[in-house]
C-alpha cells in the first residue's frame, strides 16, 4: 500500500499534464513500515533524458536521483518510489517498466489522456516472478 497526501497527488498530476505529450518521472521520498509500507512526505521531478522516445519512454537522469539521495540523507525519510507518466496510455506497468524495475519500490504510473489525467495505479515488483502487482494507492485528506 501506499499513501499519498492529496497535495502531493495534485502537484505530481501537475508535472504529468504540464509534460504531456512527453513522458515524465520523479521520486516520492518518504517512509516505510514494518509490513513494508509506504507514505509519500515530498517528491522530487527528475529530468527524462530519453528524447527520441519521450512519448513512451522514460530515463531518469542519474543526476536528479544522485541530487535527491543527497538532499535527504540527513532526513528520516528516504526515495520509497519513482513515478512516471503514460501519455494516452493506460496507468499499466510497460515490459520497459517491468524489465527495469527495482524490488522494494512502490511505481505509481499516471494515465494522461489528451492532456489531463485520467487515473493513477501503483505497483511493485514480485522480484521472483519478475511481474508487477497493483498495490492499493490511498489519497490522505492533508492533516499536516
Ligand atoms: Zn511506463
Amino acid at each position: 500500500m501506499i499513501k499519498i497526501p492529496a497535495s502531493l497527488l495534485r502537484e505530481i498530476y501537475g508535472h504529468t499534464e504540464e509534460s504531456f505529450p512527453n513522458e515524465c518521472c520523479g521520486l516520492m521520498i518518504g517512509t516505510t513500515d514494518k509490513d513494508k509500507n509506504h507514505t509519500v512526505q515530498a517528491f522530487r521531478t527528475c529530468k527524462n533524458l530519453n528524447q527520441e522516445r519521450a512519448r513512451d519512454r522514460y530515463d531518469m537522469d542519474p543526476l536528479d536521483m544522485l541530487r535527491v539521495e543527497r538532499e535527504f540523507e540527513k532526513s528520516p525519510w528516504d526515495i520509497i518510489g519513482i513515478y512516471h507518466s503514460h501519455p494516452d496510455h493506460p496507468s499499466r506497468p510497460s515490459q520497459t517498466d517491468t524489465d527495469r524495475a527495482w524490488p522494494d519500490y512502490s511505481y505509481v504510473i499516471i494515465s494522461v489522456q489528451q492532456g489531463t489525467v485520467a487515473g493513477a495505479q501503483s505497483w511493485v515488483l514480485n522480484e521472483t516472478e519478475k511481474k508487477f502487482y497493483e498495490e492499493p494507492l490511498l489519497t490522505e485528506g492533508d492533516s499536516r
